[in-house]
């Protein structure tokens, strides 16, 4: 005879871009449902079997995971981290679990919306029911959009769209957008474990860690109040560096833009840049891989591939533009202004497609965001959403000149600049330019 064990019932919550315990609105909800709560996370095979072993991103998320394990040993309970694909796992976990709601944060990639909804059917099978929230945008897909109910696709409507709705409910309340979800939060209700257990290691997974360092999430409160002054002059330290943690949720947007909309109207603007390409991705995911403007895919591209190589390297002869891939080489970061200087130089100067360097920066970037990082390509190749005109090019020496005027980030990641070692310009300026607009204007009458 055969006895049927009862499997032990518990809620799970699901980390994904959201490694916190602090402001976490699924977890929160998850740890008031009652029920034991198993904090899950999965190595995603889908994901990780595409990058290279020193992959700055997976140290980082190894790091933090280890950092809630530890938190979470002293309340006598445990990660549970899981490498694998998240089907697999799901089913692995419902077979051992008596699962009553699956608790996670809303994550609108076209990838995680498939896994997503495969995850969500297995669950259905098993009638398992499903609590998602809002957490990583302030506001996300639907919740911003025209009065005729139409997305918007231009920025400063949205933006004041967005300011409206985040108006509080009474003066001197904070908006409700901005609603805390920390009160009554119990690390207690994580389920219990009877022995400490570590988590998978980098090398299990065939990772190494990497070298590079990562920005602290604790920041001066100067760089906010400062930031419309400094933000623009890469030689300074004056933007926030906190792209990394937004991307993984180690801090809370909602607390970060809360203090924005007391500090500086500038800082929260650039929140407000971040919600509005995810919105953009939201409903246009083909953007993903198209011009966001289609007759913009009709442009010749010339993708020279020795250039291309010149231009990864930081070896173009134009200092500014190897600056910043030096920088983003050697540090998986690039300042804004450098980001828009390299990415207008590959795609008007060198004529090369907007996605061959998305791809690129999607691999080295520590802050790598993917509706973000296709809104950039876009806006500086001139097809996107608020594209800058393409007949606008920036001349890379002027930008060098106006933003780096003593040449101190320069000589900082060219430091042959200026000797007869630096490389000759890879292409005149002037010449690039009409070249660009010859294509572009060929392409655009068609
Ligand atoms: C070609 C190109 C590619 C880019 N790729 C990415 C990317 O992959 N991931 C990414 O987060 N940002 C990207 N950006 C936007 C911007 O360059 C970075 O967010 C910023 O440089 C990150 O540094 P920081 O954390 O110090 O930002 P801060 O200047 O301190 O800004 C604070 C936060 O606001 C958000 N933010 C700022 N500017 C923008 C913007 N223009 N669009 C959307 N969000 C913004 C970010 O979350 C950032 O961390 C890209 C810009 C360009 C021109």
């Amino acid at each position: 005879m055969t006895t049927i064990e009862k499997k032990e019932r518990i809620n799970v919550f699901w980390f994904r871009r959201d490694l916190r315990f602090d402001d976490n609105k699924g977890l929160y909800y998850a740890l008031k449902a009652g029920l034991p709560v198993l904090g899950l996370f999965i190595f995603d095979k889908n994901i990780l079997d595409g990058l290279a072993a020193d992959d700055a991103r997976i140290t980082f998320i190894h790091g933090e995971l280890k950092k809630l394990n530890i938190l979470l040993q002293s309340h006598g309970s445990a990660m549970h981290v899981e490498y694998g694909y998240p089907t697999n796992v799901w089913q692995k976990l419902f077979k051992q679990y008596d699962v009553g709601s699956l608790y996670m944060n809303r994550d609108h990639e076209p990838y995680a919306k498939s896994r997503d909804n495969a995850v969500a059917a297995l669950a259905r099978t098993k009638g398992i029911s499903l609590e998602t929230y809002c957490d990583h945008l302030i506001f996300e897909g639907d919740d911003v959009l025209k009065d005729d109910g139409n997305p918007y696709t231009v920025f400063t409507p949205y933006k004041n769209k967005w300011l409206k709705k985040l108006s509080g409910p009474a003066p001197n309340e904070l908006p409700t957008a901005f609603t805390s979800f920390d009160s009554g939060f119990h690390l207690n209700q994580f389920r219990k474990v009877s022995h400490k257990t570590e988590i998978i290691s980098l090398e299990a997974m065939g990772f190494v860690p990497s070298g590079q360092v990562f920005p602290p999430r604790e920041i001066k409160q100067t760089i906010v109040t400062d930031y419309d002054k400094t933000r623009d002059f890469p030689a300074i330290a004056g933007t926030s560096r906190l792209g990394i943690h937004f991307r993984f949720g180690t801090i809370s947007i909602r607390k970060k833009a809360s203090k924005a909309l007391k500090l500086n109207a500038v800082y929260l603007n650039e929140l407000i840049w971040r919600d509005f390409y995810a919105m953009i991705l939201y409903h246009f995911p083909h953007t993903i891989s198209a011009s966001f403007r289609p007759e913009y895919d009709r442009i010749a591209w010339r993708n020279d591939v020795k250039e291309f190589e010149a231009w990864t390297l930081g070896k173009t002869g134009y200092p500014l533009v190897d600056a910043g891939m030096r920088e983003l080489n050697e540090t998986g970061y690039m300042h804004n202004r450098v980001r828009m200087v390299v990415a207008s130089f590959l795609t008007k100067h060198l004529l090369i497609d907007w996605r061959w360097g998305e791809a690129y920066f999607a691999k080295k970037l520590q802050d790598f965001e993917l509706a973000s990082n296709v809104g950039g390509w876009q806006w500086a190749a001139g097809c996107g959403t608020d594209a800058a005109p393409y007949f606008r090019i920036f001349n890379p020496e002027a930008q060098a000149k106006k933003f780096d005027p003593d040449q101190i980030y320069i000589k900082k990641w060219v430091p042959e600049f200026q000797t007869s070692d630096y490389a000759l310009p890879i292409i005149d300026h002037k010449i690039a330019r009409e070249r660009c607009l010859n294509t572009y204007k060929s392409a655009l009458s068609k």
